[in-house]
């Protein structure tokens, strides 16, 4: 396995792949990598001949009283894992080389689908995500990109940067990877006390309540909304930033009853630490 730090070393060794003819796949992360991670970097190494993973703490989606400074940041153990499940390449460049200079060009999807759920708490976020994630696609150039539904906000918001930008790619989307007791695996969760890290299975367990309720036939988003809010309210330890439901794939207001595809959101502190999780309820 290579490890690029810079663009030019990247840009080499896309070029040596893209001569040969072979299929690229990327993987963009933030690091700390976990089972989560591990999921997309294998599917892209069953898919494609080369797979890249990026590894970058991107500064232009944290907020000012965001955890940039305190992110993990575990290379040597991330370069393990990413070989581990077939990477071929990790490129973990450092801001500088990925922001060259304060004046710059940003990429910014509009609409609901950016300004609802983390557009606004996080009101800067995803504006950071889609011009990093710009550059990636155009440095790495892949046939495939591999991201994960636990980020089921972002993953919308690229489709539609993708549609809209007309980048010649797939986007290829995995299922959440959870602990076995069901709290999603996530880089943040490193954050968490052992009675937060308890307190965060509400996440999930409200998910599956509200799952059971909507198979039971209840297609009206905001009792739905009512019945998870509630139930993650019984938890002391929750301080809910948002519980809400869109509609796919733009995340536009649900009609009541609901129809096809609807996203369910989550939002929750517990202390310092924001964790989300997510379910598809869709109407057949
Ligand atoms: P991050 O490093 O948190 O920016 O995540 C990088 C990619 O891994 C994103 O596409 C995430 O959605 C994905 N990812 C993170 N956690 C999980 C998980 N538990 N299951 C599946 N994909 C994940």
């Amino acid at each position: 396995m290579i490890l690029c730090k810079t663009v030019e070393e990247l840009r080499n060794e896309i070029a040596i792949a893209k001569t040969a003819g072979k299929t690229i796949g990327l993987v963009p992360t933030m690091g700390a990598l976990h089972e989560g991670h591990a999921s997309l970097v294998k599917a892209a190494n069953q898919e494609n001949d080369v797979v890249v993973v990026s590894v970058f703490v991107n500064p232009t989606q944290f907020g000012p009283n965001e955890d940039l400074d305190s992110y993990p940041r575990t290379l040597d153990a991330d370069c393990k894992l990413a070989e581990a499940q077939g990477a071929d390449i990790v490129f973990a460049p450092s801001p500088k080389e990925m922001y060259p200079s304060e004046d710059m060009t940003w990429v910014e999807v509009t609409g609901d689908v950016t300004k609802v759920l983390c557009g606004r708490s996080r009101p800067i976020h995803f504006r950071g995500v889609t011009t990093v994630v710009s550059k990636l696609f155009n440095l790495a150039q892949p046939d495939r990109a591999y991201f994960g539904q636990k980020d089921a906000q972002q993953v919308q918001v690229l489709k539609r940067m993708v549609k809209d930008l007309f980048f010649n790619l797939q986007m290829r989307i995995m299922p959440i990877v959870r602990e076995a007791d069901g709290l999603a695996k996530s880089s943040r969760n490193t954050y968490l006390s052992a009675e937060e890290r308890q307190a965060g299975l509400i996440l999930s367990k409200s998910l599956k309540h509200a799952q059971e309720l909507f198979a039971a036939g209840e297609h009206d988003p905001q009792k739905l909304v009512a019945a998870t809010t509630a139930m993650i309210k019984a938890e002391p330890m929750a301080d809910i930033d948002y519980v809400e439901i869109y509609q796919m794939p733009d995340l536009n207001e649900c009609p009541n009853p609901m129809q096809g595809e609807n996203l369910l959101a989550l939002a929750v502190r517990f202390g310092k630490t924001r964790l989300i999780d997510n379910t598809i309820l869709e109407v057949k």
